[in-house]
């Protein structure tokens, strides 16, 4: 289902519970939500779409995914950049990673399974701010 963004500060300054392998319709909205918006959201964070839970949904050569309960193992190459935020009126400066070691778990046969990659550039910076949503930081 196509959500509405949410622009509230305070609800998206709250961190996000873990999410569970009920939370598969969530999921489902941030997709549908993304889709709606014509190729210009790259990724999107479950509180954003009013849903309090850990998830983030990022495209990647043209796919759609959806990870659970993200976090940073480790980080490389830190650097300083410019970013905005769908859910924020202006851009601000944010320090991230070039490349990162995210730990996250995925929905395979109803149930969530670890996962854990490294990604690298673009893929890797909206993946962190997705992080940082999750845990109530906006940029
Ligand atoms: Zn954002």
């Amino acid at each position: 289902m196509i959500k509405e963004i949410v622009t509230d500060i305070e609800f998206l300054q709250q961190p996000c519970e873990a999410a569970t392998a009920d939370d598969a319709s969530v999921a489902q909205d941030l997709f549908d939500t993304m889709q709606s918006m014509d190729g210009q959201c790259a990724c999107l964070a479950a509180n954003q779409i009013g849903e309090r839970k850990a998830i983030v949904a990022y495209e990647e050569n043209g796919q759609l995914y959806a990870i659970f309960n993200p976090a940073i193992k480790q980080g490389f190459i830190p650097y300083k950049t410019r970013e905005g935020c769908f859910s924020l009126p202006v851009d601000s400066e944010v320090r991230r990673f070039k490349r990162a070691i995210i730990t996250y778990e995925i929905l395979k046969d109803g149930q969530l399974v670890p996962r854990q990659r490294k990604f690298a550039d673009w893929t890797a910076e909206i993946i962190q701010h997705g992080i940082d949503h999750c845990n109530g930081v906006l940029v």
